[in-house]
């Protein structure tokens, strides 16, 4: 059965980018007849307040998305993840490392390890030198208030990308040994989104192409993990301001709940995202839709493989009331 999930960071700022991700997500499962489940993610990163959690629910329900069931809220159950890094540390995949980041940022920049940055995310590679002799002895996954580590090997982790393509990536350069669980006692976001992937039976993903990388991160684990088959990952190009890089608050607030205050309907919000995704005459001015009119003429074939840039002209537009007659 092909299902696929909307995956919110409930850090109470959904923007435009993640909306275009979420809608192009959501109208492909309906094209395609795949389930949709809402798997809230409010393990990736700082700890997030119940009320943002229902915020953005409330946000998703008012674009006019719907998915099957109830939410899954990752934190109201952290034993599947306890049982998956038990398994890890079992076969001597994974080890707890309480180095800090100035160590690591430390030794990297003395072995000149320092790998290009990823997608602009300045990650640094973990250096081989700072993983501990005993890392490949089968442990016990015994002490969650520490930093663990996968064993990442040494190769290139190839995938057929269903929108951007084949890739060729690899891990061990851009990140190195990363955390899979968090002295925070919980588990980290690639391990995590895994652990659901799998157990949801999750097919296909879709997100933003900044996450290109995580894919061979995750294929990974899948293999460490004797998951199966990892889902089909489509990583779609992200919105961008002027200057290129991924629409965030430096680019003004472009938040869904924003708009929404200013009295900007959600059926604007999605002509402009519709015109972002390659529907309609891109000289006219765009459409406004309903998210079921966004799937029926939406295809993934005439999106734009580009950085789509927002503009002030966006914003004016999104703004500016309907004259009416
Ligand atoms: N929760 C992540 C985000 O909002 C998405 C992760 C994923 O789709 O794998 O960026």
């Amino acid at each position: 059965m092909p299902i696929t999930r909307l995956a919110p960071s409930p850090t109470g700022a959904l923007h435009l980018g993640n909306a275009r991700t979420f809608l192009v997500n959501w109208a492909l499962a309906r094209q395609q007849g795949w389930d949709v489940i809402l798997r809230i993610e409010d393990l990736d990163g700082p700890r997030v307040k119940p009320e943002s959690i229902q915020g953005t629910i409330d946000t998703l329900r008012w674009l006019g998305l719907d998915w099957q069931g109830r939410e899954i809220v990752q934190s109201h159950d952290l034993e599947p993840y306890r049982d998956a890094m038990r398994s890890l540390a079992a076969k001597g995949l994974a080890y707890p490392s309480p180095v800090t980041r100035s160590q690591i940022e430390e030794v990297a920049a003395a072995s000149s390890a320092i790998s290009a940055p990823q997608d602009g995310s300045g990650e640094v590679a973990f250096p081989q030198s700072l993983r501990p002799a005993i890392s490949k002895d089968s442990m016990q996954f015994d002490d969650e208030k520490v930093n663990w580590r996968v064993v990442i090997p040494h190769r290139v982790v190839p995938f057929v990308d269903q929108y951007a393509g084949p890739q060729m990536r690899a891990p061990w350069r851009s990140v190195g040994d990363f955390v899979v669980w968090t002295m925070r006692g919980q588990p980290a976001y690639q391990l995590a989104v895994v652990v659901d992937d799998a157990r949801q039976g999750i097919t296909h993903v879709v997100r933003g192409d900044d996450l290109l990388d995580s894919g061979a991160r995750q294929i990974l684990l899948y293999g460490f993990l004797q998951l199966g088959t990892p889902p089909s990952y489509f990583h779609l190009p992200l919105i961008c301001g002027l200057d290129g890089r991924r629409l965030a608050k430096r680019h003004g607030d472009t938040k869904l709940t924003t708009y929404r205050a200013a009295g900007v309907s959600a059926e604007r919000i999605i002509g402009l995202l519709a015109r972002w995704s390659g529907i309609g005459d891109p000289k006219a001015d765009p459409e406004p839709m309903t998210a079921s009119e966004f799937a029926e003429r939406f295809d993934i074939g005439t999106m734009d493989s580009d950085r789509v840039l927002f503009t002030m002209e966006d914003d004016q537009w999104l703004r500016a009331s309907k004259v009416v007659g």
